[in-house]
């Protein structure tokens, strides 16, 4: 599932025209056509009819794990869930993907394409992307969570730390993998209590997660199946999908567990209980 560095790289990707994309900015919409009547989740599509024929492209963003896309009027985010992918073709291009759930046509002849074999990617289209987003935790990459204030959300929250920064109300944009390489790289076992972490593992731990993720970052996150294409961050796990492996730290096997119903992975000698 793409969690924050993969969408920041098809943010990237989008915005700036790499990996194979268009760019997407100033691109006029002139269209859109929509193949699995789920994949938008808001508004309706005869009101995407109205909405959409003129807008233009005027950035690409990243909210948690939605990517944005800013329009004249409106803006539209993705949702991409557990294995949607986005790519940009010309229209009549033969493209290879079997699983296309929604296209955002331009004038130019060039469409941003939502493939979704899973199908659980969602599309929405709004005036006001707080509507989308306003449950949403801070970002971990933003400055302005500092290690106190981060700190101080662990003391408001009794529980495992963990499931807590999967709940993307506490903090957003991480998922299994960069939970877990965090929770080792700053040495905390992922059952404990978030409001028994003193400040100063807090710390650590922010500086943790800021760091696999911005490692995640530079090598355009991690391809870990055929969901994601083109990242090179798995080569760099330290625990995750390793159960058996030698611990790059102390070199003791490392375990896979379940916390809440997710496999976790941990060494046992690095993250003490
Ligand atoms: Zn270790």
């Amino acid at each position: 599932m793409p969690e924050l560095p993969e969408v920041e790289t098809f943010t990237r990707n989008l915005r700036e025209g790499t990996a194979g994309c268009f760019a997407l900015p100033g691109r006029i919409v002139r269209g859109y056509r929509l193949h699995w009547r789920k994949t938008l989740a808001s508004p309706e599509p005869q009101q995407l009819d109205e909405w959409l024929p003129g807008q233009k492209v005027v950035a690409v963003k990243r909210r948690g794990k939605f990517l944005m896309l800013e329009l004249t009027a409106y803006t539209m985010l993705f949702h991409l869930r557990m294995s949607g992918d986005l790519v940009t073709a010309v229209l009549g291009d033969d493209v290879a993907f079997k699983h296309i759930r929604f296209e955002l046509i331009f004038k130019d002849g060039s469409r941003l394409i939502f493939n979704d074999p899973r199908k659980f990617g969602r599309v929405w289209v709004t005036p006001d992307p707080g509507e989308v987003l306003s449950r949403l935790g801070p970002e971990p990459l933003d400055a302005s969570l500092t290690p106190a204030e981060f700190y101080s959300r662990l003391q408001g929250r009794k529980r495992v730390i963990k499931s807590l920064l999967l709940d993307q109300g506490f903090i957003a944009g991480l998922g299994n993998i960069y939970t877990d390489e965090a929770l080792h790289l700053a040495g905390i076992h992922p059952q404990t209590s978030s409001h028994s972490i003193k400040a100063r593992a807090a710390g650590c731990l922010l500086e943790a997660i800021r760091m696999v993720l911005s490692e995640g970052i530079a090598r355009n996150g991690a391809s870990i199946d055929w969901v994601y294409r083109g990242g090179e961050y798995q080569n760099n796990f330290r625990v995750y999908g390793r159960q058996g492996m030698p611990c790059p730290v102390c070199g003791t096997h490392i375990q896979r567990m379940l916390v809440g119903q997710r496999g976790t992975h941990i060494c046992p000698q690095c993250q003490k209980k």
